[in-house]
């Protein structure tokens, strides 16, 4: 895993953000956390991890330590506050009950009962909460990601890109005639076809592309670092891979539109809107192909 020192500082940032940054890519795990605070030697890599951080967040490092413990937003102001307090807490509670408390109980105390900060806490396993989370990012029938999180992570890598320059593209996907499936082979077989072509996405999608179940019968896959060349092959394959067989013999194709973050894209929706765009250009004339924006059609099976 890459140590993220270079976490973004967005002025506005939203909780999406720092569960990416912070829990996501596993900057801060509160086993880390824990250790920080003395409850397990800290290895050498981690101290190297945890100065980065310090370095790299200035301020922000404490309200990272808190959210990692309690998912919760504290301002850097009151944060570090917090952090000595519950640090100061947790040595007191150790010493009257002679053992080690760790810091997650500490940490509850002191912001339930002393504080009051988190006057309605539940006790949930790190693990099992990670489900919950997860649980509620992904659609039902496919697996993929909701809509929610598609928005989420649009808006973060098109602001991580006007912040850095990092490029990012956008394909949208549309099942070709769908409504005509439905009505041909019922609704259960669509909803079959929908599952399989979700499983396909997952499995030809590199790690780091987000896909999601868009619509009723849309794909959305984020391409983070993909440049707008890139995108247009890897669309291109999508096209040719997603193709389902319906029991009758015949293909169910798909549509493709393709954008990338470029000058004229300042927000998640100039992208969202750059590609659907694009996609809708390509229903219009004859389905089941790629358009890249810009009128650019990509790879040898574009075009036709
Ligand atoms: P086009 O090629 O222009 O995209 O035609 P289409 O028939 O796919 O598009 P249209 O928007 O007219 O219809 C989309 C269809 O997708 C209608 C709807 O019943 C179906 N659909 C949407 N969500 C689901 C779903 O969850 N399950 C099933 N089985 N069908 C769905
Ligand atoms: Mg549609
Ligand atoms: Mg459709």
């Amino acid at each position: 895993m890459t140590v993220p020192y270079d976490l973004p500082q967005f002025a506005d940032e939203a909780d999406a953000d720092r569960r990416w940054w912070i829990l996501g890519l596993g900057a801060l795990s509160l086993d880390l956390v824990s250790a920080l605070a003395g409850d397990r030697p800290l290895s050498a890599a981690e101290k190297d991890l945890l100065d980065g951080l310090e370095q790299s967040r200035g301020p922000s490092y404490y309200s990272d330590i808190l959210y990692a413990i309690t998912h919760r937003y504290f301002s850097p102001d009151d944060a570090e506050d917090h952090w000595r307090a519950i640090l100061h807490h947790k040595f007191e509670l150790s010493g009257t009950l002679g053992r080690n408390v760790r810091i997650v109980v500490a940490a509850l105390d002191y912001l339930s009962n002393i504080t009051a900060h988190m006057d309605s806490a539940t006790l949930v396993d790190e693990e099992h909460l990670d489900g919950i989370v997860e649980l509620s990012l992904r659609d039902g029938l496919t697996d993929l990601f909701n809509h929610t999180y598609f928005y989420q992570q649009i808006d973060f890598e098109v602001r991580r890109y006007v912040r850095y320059g990092t490029p990012v593209s956008l394909v949208l996907i549309d099942i070709d005639d769908f409504k005509a499936v439905n009505d041909t082979f019922g609704h259960r077989q669509g909803d079959m076809i929908l599952a399989a072509m979700g499983r396909k996405l997952m499995s030809v999608s590199r790690e780091a592309d987000v896909c999601c179940r868009y619509g009723g019968e849309e794909f959305a896959v984020i391409l983070p670092m993909t440049d707008v060349t890139e995108a247009g092959a890897i669309a291109v394959r999508l096209n040719r891979e997603l193709a389902e067989r319906l029991p009758d013999g015949r293909v169910v194709t798909v549509s493709i539109g393709v954008a990338s973050c470029g000058t004229k894209t300042g927000t998640s929706r100039d992208l969202v809107e750059r590609a659907d765009a694009a996609l809708y250009q390509v229903k219009r004339s004859g389905k089941n192909r790629v358009l890249v924006d810009a009128g650019v059609d990509a790879g040898p099976e574009a075009g036709g």
